[in-house]
């Protein structure tokens, strides 16, 4: 049996890359320990960073008033160059994280928080249906990578333009569809993408995973679970920011600290 541990840790950045025209990587390096530690869980489970208000003091975790807490994914890691890596949407640079991202520096410090966490993220399914905007790719791409062969489906993900597209390597037999949005805080065009598809029925092996803005997963979710008749087993739909509202201040933040636990 593995034993994972709690992170809970300051890390330092140790590389920073430009993934697309609004997508930074950012690669921190912590404790080979934590590292090790980390490679024992779920690539694409989500994390809390903790985002100092000072970058030019130290970070310290026990000081509250010192960070902003958010919820990223964790993206992948590598135990020999005892990295982890995150990737973060560049929405602008008021907002704490996304600033964070857009001006981190090698030697910069992060706070990152997360809970054991071994469980797949999808079941095996025949069908897979996988939709999201860009704060999704980190998760969808790491659900990519594991599908087998045998499984197919649709992944619909809505980013601002056609440079922001990315590689998102599987085996699986999928249908990509790129949507471009280059104002995601007034609507998005997934609820009609995904109301275009024709979907596996009740009665086949189903699976849709759907993360991205408060008011499409909300819409998607109503139209999978009603029109399409979709079970709560074969859905997984989670409000991944909201419109107009800090994370702090969301509920999706609140159910993503329980969805942790
Ligand atoms: C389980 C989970 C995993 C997540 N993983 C990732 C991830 O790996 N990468 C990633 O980039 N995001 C991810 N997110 C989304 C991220 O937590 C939110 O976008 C968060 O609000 C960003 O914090 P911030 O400080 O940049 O903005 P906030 O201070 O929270 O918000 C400030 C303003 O920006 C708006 N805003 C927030 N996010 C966006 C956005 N993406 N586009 C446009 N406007 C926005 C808000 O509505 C608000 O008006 C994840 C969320 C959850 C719940």
């Amino acid at each position: 049996m593995i034993n994972q541990k709690p992170v809970r840790e300051v890390m330092t950045v140790t590389d920073k890359q430009t993934l697309t025209p609004h997508y930074i990587r950012i690669c921190l390096t912590a404790q080979p320990d934590t590292i090790a530690n980390i490679a024992t869980m779920t690539i694409g489970a989500n994390n809390k960073v903790a985002i100092p208000i000072d970058k030019t003091q130290a970070l310290d975790l026990e000081d509250k008033s010192s960070f902003v807490i958010r919820t990223y994914t964790h993206r992948g890691v590598d135990v020999e160059k005892q990295q982890i890596w995150i990737d973060f949407v560049a929405h602008g640079d008021e907002a704490p994280a996304s600033g964070w991202a857009t001006h981190a520096q090698v030697g910069d410090e992060l706070g990152v928080m997360m809970k054991p966490k071994n469980k797949a993220l999808c079941p095996e399914t025949d069908h897979i249906l996988l939709v999201g905007d860009a704060t999704a790719i980190p998760v969808l791409g790491a659900i990519l990578q594991d599908l087998p062969a045998t499984t197919s489906g649709h992944c619909i993900i809505e980013v601002h333009d056609k440079e922001d597209e990315q590689d998102l390597p599987t085996e699986a037999n999928m249908t990509m569809t790129w949507l471009h949005n280059a104002d995601p805080m007034h609507g998005s065009q997934l609820v009609n993408a995904v109301k275009g598809l024709t979907l596996p029925t009740a009665g086949q092996s189903r699976f849709a995973y759907i993360a991205s803005e408060f008011a499409s997963v909300k819409a998607i979710r109503q139209y999978l679970k009603g029109e399409q008749q979709w079970s709560k087993d074969e859905l997984y739909a989670f409000s991944y920011w909201k419109a107009g509202v800090a994370e702090d201040q969301s509920a999706s933040a609140r159910r993503a600290e329980k969805d942790a636990d």
